[in-house]
């Protein structure tokens, strides 16, 4: 049991007055008496000190705590516990760390831990098949090992949802998808793996879909094309007007679909589009889209400003949004859209009044052929590829389109565009 502080502090004190008393009866020199104890007193303690100071230069170790009592032995008793806290969790520190790093050694990905000022702390083994990174270049900022701008706005974004592919260093025919994880306060952990495969399988699946597309196109062509002699002949008998009208719409509908893909396959091929873009006056081509309808659309235009894009798609973003309005409303519902400014941003909004989507299905609006009321889209010649187009478009201006709807209330479509510095006509 450890002394209690106070009763040995007080025997240290009853000692020194006892001394000052005894020196100041025997020699009748009271003031010195006082001072010889206070200076005794003092070098007892720096000795005390000492004693701690060596003891904590020398590791803390249990075996070799300094002999004292009172506060001093409180202090040690302190020191060492803290000392085996630290110890502890040193340990389990330690432990966790191995454990990561076996993880991240069987990683099937690349993984490189860098610190704060993006140097390499420590990688593992795919990390050198794909990203040429060694144990030797421990210590090098990862930026000087591989020379990328899209890795250098990645290591230096905060958002952590950001995703770059870029060329393998190693192998110019390997692309690597590369994603930075926040460790802790000073630790970043840099993802690689090998997308070569999955891009190659998306680049087969986009070329099926723009050939069969295409070879379809003749065929339906020459069907439709029939058809509607037929439809129109007056000859033809009752009993088939029926179907053949119905055949008709179908083909109708297949080359709608047809014509969408096309779109969607033209406007993933071409991903840069800033040689082809022209100065787009917003204004103007809303107000004539919504000229051509044949519903009445309210337009409010709050602002002049211009966005730069390639016209025929912002014509087919815009189209896209107020048919859906149309096609998904009754008949005297209102519609309106909009032209303004946010903040920093452009808007081209699209509201209706209409039956409104269910929430669960808005965030898989723009996948393809994906369909909230099945029936009425049919029913309207939908080809469920609308709003991919819609989104595809947005995202090749650097646009976000979003989706908010209520039921029993409406839907309002909303596409917000960077403000864009004008190029000269
Ligand atoms: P579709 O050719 O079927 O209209 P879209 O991609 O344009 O395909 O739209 C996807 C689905 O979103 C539609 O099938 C419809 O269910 C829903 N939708 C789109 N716009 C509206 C709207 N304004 N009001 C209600 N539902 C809508």
């Amino acid at each position: 049991m450890k002394p209690a502080i106070l009763s040995i502090e007080k025997w240290h004190i009853t000692l020194a007055i006892l001394a000052i008393l005894l020196g100041g009866l025997l020699t009748g020199a009271w003031l010195i008496s006082i001072a010889l104890s206070l200076f005794g007193y003092i070098i007892w303690m720096y000795y005390r000190i000492y004693q701690f100071y060596i003891w904590i230069i020398n590791g803390t170790r249990q075996n070799n705590v300094p002999d004292s009592d009172g506060i001093w032995d409180k202090i040690n008793y302190q020191v060492l516990q803290d000392k085996n806290k630290s110890n502890n969790r040193k340990k389990r520190l330690n432990a966790l760390l191995k454990r990561s790093q076996s993880i991240l050694k069987g990683f099937p990905y690349a993984a490189i831990v860098l610190d704060q000022s993006n140097a390499v702390e420590w990688s593992n083994k795919e990390s050198s098949a794909l990203l040429n990174i060694v144990k030797n270049d421990k210590g090098q900022r990862i930026n000087h090992l591989i020379r990328s701008p899209k890795l250098y706005k990645l290591l230096h974004s905060n958002d952590r949802s950001n995703e770059i592919e870029i060329e393998s260093p190693k192998d110019s025919s390997v692309q690597l998808l590369l994603k930075l994880i926040t460790l802790g306060v000073d630790s970043k952990l840099l993802i690689a793996r090998d997308i070569t495969q999955r891009n190659r399988t998306l680049e087969m699946r986009k070329s099926f879909i723009s050939n069969a597309s295409h070879e379809l196109r003749t065929p339906l062509t020459v069907i439709s094309g029939y058809l509607e002699i037929i439809k129109e002949d007056k000859s033809l008998p009752q009993s088939l007007s029926s179907p053949i009208n119905t055949a008709y719409e179908q083909v109708e509908r297949m080359q709608n679909i047809i014509e969408d893909l096309l779109t969607l396959s033209r406007l993933e091929s071409t991903n840069d589009i800033q040689d082809i873009s022209t100065n787009i006056n917003m204004a103007k081509l809303i107000n004539h889209i919504c000229q051509d309808l044949n519903r009445q659309v309210i337009i409010e235009i709050n602002t002049n400003e211009i966005i730069i894009g390639i016209e025929t798609e912002i014509i087919s973003l815009c189209t896209n949004l107020i048919q859906n309005a149309i096609f998904y409303t009754q008949k005297h519902t209102k519609i309106i859209t909009r032209w303004y400014k946010d903040k920093d941003k452009l808007c081209f909004e699209v509201q209706d009044f209409g039956a409104g989507i269910p929430h669960k299905h808005l965030a898989h609006l723009t996948q393809r052929f994906y369909r909230a009321d099945k029936g009425r889209s049919k029913e309207q010649g939908g080809t469920g590829l609308g709003l991919a187009i819609v989104n595809h478009i947005a995202q090749r201006h650097n646009a976000t389109l979003s989706i908010n709807s209520k039921v029993g209330i409406g839907s309002t479509f909303t596409v917000r565009f960077n403000l864009s510095q004008p190029s000269p006509l």
